[in-house]
């Protein structure tokens, strides 16, 4: 059935007007004054709101086996999350065990999200070995699969990471294939030592965990990765940059002609390290990496978004239950913060809290915070036909009440998750209701989300 959305204030990365939207066969038809409305189509006065492109979040975790435990939600639970927050389409990241073939990985994967996933999806393939069978498979599924990025980590040796003869491998066969290599950068000896340090002084806490990796190890790992992108011509994208070091060695390397895209994440643009320091153990629930930073390196991200500098505000959603997992670093329990699970759940307040803390607080132009939170993204990752409002794309739409005043709670989130990151924070504006491929989404019927190809 058509669907016309009218009188809305239109606001994409580029425009900014008042118009009516025509949507039919899942895609936007039309966009002017006063369109006409066949019968049967379902018309929502949009008067006094905003309307977005429905948004895009490049990085998360759903399916996550992870330090000898699982994420906690599943594709149902993290979509319609993801939907409540006005996202649309979201990018998972695949994380193969070393001695997992790739292919077999990418079918488990999607076909967990074909299963269960109500959001449009695709995903980073992650390397996390690279010799001649991988390639051969890399290359497949790149090819028939409509996959076209690559996701490896300097972090996480002997379980994740690569080795550099293998890091220099994976970015020529994306040069060669012209993928993009979206990289974990922290130097992960320096991580294991410091690790081992501080855990040998005493040093158990989940407040120990941005020491046993500061700035300059990420720094290191922007810098090493930046290197390889430099050598092979390959195309890069830093996930989850937490500082200012990091930000400005990836632009020194853009500076000379390396094309490298940087991505922070949301925690990072409203938490800081001093969360790690509550008490009875309830630092842990901020614990992810690289770490929370201090309120300076806050600062800059923000200042750096404003500039463009970093392209897109993800959330690296990687949920792990307070009680039963990230328990499982509990000093009091004889355990040290090594144990506790990374990842602060975050796929339904993304959009919520950059407005709130952008636009709202005019901190962020209405069209950064477009570009940053969907239409960089897809151009980034070649999700065409999304990030905009324009006759051809999909019909993905976010009708946004600026007006709206309220508080997250894990009271009332949709994520499969006992706490919330950002419990009792305020929030300015909020999603009213969001529109996949021209369908109003019910949570109660929600439509199965499609894999986008990216060829
Ligand atoms: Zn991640």
């Amino acid at each position: 059935m058509p669907l016309m959305i009218t009188n809305g204030r239109l606001v994409t990365a580029a425009s900014d007007c008042v118009a009516d939207i025509f949507c039919e066969d899942q895609q936007i038809t039309a966009i002017g004054g006063n369109l006409p409305a066949p019968p049967e189509t379902t018309v929502i006065d949009a008067a006094g709101k905003l309307v977005f492109p429905g948004f895009i979040d490049p990085h998360v975790h759903i399916h996550l086996p992870f330090m000898g435990t699982f994420a906690k939600d599943d594709h149902r639970s993290a979509s319609l999350a993801a939907l409540a927050g006005g996202t649309t389409t979201y990018m998972e990241m695949i994380c193969p065990a070393r001695d997992e073939q790739p292919i077999e990985a990418f079918e488990l994967w999607r076909d967990k999200a074909r299963a269960d996933s109500c959001c449009d999806y695709s995903f980073h393939m992650g390397v996390t070995r690279f010799d001649a069978d991988a390639q051969r498979q890399l290359r497949s599924i790149v090819a028939d699969h409509g996959v076209t990025s690559f996701k490896v980590f300097l972090a996480y040796k002997g379980a994740f990471g690569v080795m550099d003869d293998e890091l220099y491998g994976v970015c020529k066969l994306a040069a060669e294939l012209g993928v993009t290599v979206t990289a974990h950068c922290e130097n992960a000896d320096l991580v294991a030592l410091r690790q081992a340090e501080l855990v040998a002084a005493g040093k158990v806490g989940p407040e120990w965990h941005e020491p046993s990796r500061p700035v300059p190890v990420e720094a290191e790992g922007v810098h090493h990765f930046c290197t390889f992108l430099q050598l092979t011509g390959a195309r890069g994208y830093i996930v989850h940059t937490s500082c200012r070091d990091a930000v400005e060695i990836a632009l020194s390397f853009q500076s000379r002609g390396v094309d490298v895209a940087i991505e922070t994440v949301i925690p990072y643009l409203v938490l800081d390290d001093t969360h790690t320091h509550r008490p009875d153990f309830e630092g842990a629930k901020y614990v992810m990496s690289p770490p929370l930073r201090s309120k300076e390196h806050q600062a800059y991200l923000w200042d750096a978004l404003a500039a463009g500098h970093i392209a897109t505000v993800a959330t690296d959603h990687a949920p792990f239950d307070f009680d039963a997992q990230k328990r499982m670093g509990d000093p009091a329990a004889g355990k040290d913060f090594t144990l506790i699970p990374n990842g602060i759940p975050s796929i339904e307040d993304r959009v919520h809290l950059l407005y709130t803390h952008g636009p709202a607080a005019g901190r962020l132009s209405l069209h950064r915070f477009v570009a940053a939170a969907s239409t960089n993204a897809a151009v980034q990752f070649n999700l065409k036909r999304k990030g905009d409002i324009a006759p051809g794309y999909d019909a993905d739409l976010v009708i946004f009440d600026p007006d709206y005043r309220g508080v997250i709670s894990a009271e009332t989130h949709r994520m499969a998750v006992d706490y919330s990151g950002f419990e009792g924070m305020p929030i300015i504006g909020r999603t009213e209701a969001t529109i996949l491929r021209g369908r109003v989404v019910d949570f109660d019927e929600p439509a199965p989300g499609l894999m986008i190809d990216r060829r």
